[in-house]
């Protein structure tokens, strides 16, 4: 779990992965022959079959876990140094309001997102809903102070630890999709034989859009893709029986439709199959309110067969986000057991 944390606790938003693409380059370079960064800061790491099968050139599998997380984008100074800012990626703003942040300026400085006390707020103003134009940051510091620091276009960041609540159960910000890079990674690890070549993407810029994956899978050419992310865990009081996407603790999700993407169906029961045979827990999943990578892969050039294998996750896009260590482990084996056997799929 070291490793998730520190992928976790690493800043990096959408467009501003440097940091985190540091860490990440290292840890992929040790579990591939060779690691490329692309010009929009996608990293590449390559690792080819040594068995290939001799009547026939070996697929390229490429895997693609998003390295960025959703932050914010200073915009404006005012004379009393409060910061305005832009959201980078999906926020709720209810999930907002009284959070620890970091600014990301000349140095990093913290501070939190801050909003006027319940004593002295008019009845009115109680019944609004929050949003995050109405939102300031206070670093606690006057309008020349901040100014040496701080200037528009500076990232900001969530700050919050990654912490185990017990030992089946982590939350963290960033779990997505920073849990999809630990799990590309640790799968790489655990591989015995393959006959494939292995193209492990950490992509850029997914939360606005896919972008990094689009780039990438472009230049790699697979014959097969799959994403690696988080889906909603939607087991909370409220949710009715026939609502549910997937369970925390119910296994691996074997995605079958999103809002991008309706997964290659020969995939899908390709890994139903391997799942099956190697007695791994999953479950399946729908979710319409969201894409991820396999949207762009599977549009890439002439098309590839693709699909998404997701880590169940509570309170996506907050700052409490919530995996189990099954589910992890779960979707280990599963993308380990199918990169040692997509030789044999036919999609
Ligand atoms: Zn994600």
């Amino acid at each position: 779990m070291e490793l998730l944390k520190k992928l976790c606790e690493t800043p990096g938003i959408s467009g501003y992965e440097e940091r985190i693409q540091k860490v990440i380059k290292e840890e992929l370079g040790k579990v591939t022959d060779e690691v490329k960064i692309d010009k929009l800061g996608n990293i590449i790491g390559i690792k080819k079959t040594k068995k290939a099968m001799s009547n026939s050139l070996p697929k390229k599998v490429m895997l693609a876990a998003h390295m960025d997380e959703i932050g914010f984008m200073i915009s404006f100074i005012d004379k009393d140094g409060f910061l305005r800012f832009a959201p980078v990626g999906g926020f709720d703003p209810r999930t907002l309001i009284a959070q620890r942040v970091v600014v990301h300026g000349v140095k990093d400085i913290g501070g939190v997102i801050g909003s006027k006390p319940i004593h002295i707020l008019e009845e009115e103003e109680k019944k609004k809903a929050t949003k995050i134009k109405d939102l300031f940051i206070d670093v606690g510091l006057k309008k020349e102070e901040v100014s040496k620091i701080v200037k528009p276009g500076d990232f900001v960041t969530l700050d919050r630890d990654f912490k185990e609540l017990n030992n089946k159960i982590i939350t963290a910000k960033a779990l997505d999709d920073r849990v999809g890079v630990y799990v590309m990674i640790e799968a790489l690890k655990r591989i015995k034989s393959c006959y494939v070549d292995i193209y492990a993407v950490a992509t850029v810029q997914e939360e606005v859009g896919l972008r990094g994956a689009t780039v990438s899978s472009f230049s790699v050419e697979p014959d097969l893709g799959i994403a690696l992310d988080v889906t909603i865990a939607s087991d909370l009081p409220g949710t009715k029986e026939e609502e549910m996407v997937t369970n925390l603790g119910g296994g691996t999700a074997i995605s079958l439709m999103d809002s991008h993407t309706i997964s290659n169906k020969k995939l899908v029961d390709f890994l139903r199959k391997i799942a099956e045979e190697n007695k791994i827990k999953y479950q399946t999943d729908i979710l319409l309110g969201g894409g991820t990578d396999a949207g762009a892969i599977q549009r890439s050039k002439s098309g590839v067969p693709a699909c998404t294998i997701s880590i169940p996750t509570r309170y996506v896009h907050s700052v409490v986000e919530m995996c189990h260590k099954e589910d992890i482990e779960s979707s280990i084996k599963l993308i380990c057991k199918f990169l040692e056997n997509a030789h044999q799929g036919e999609f």
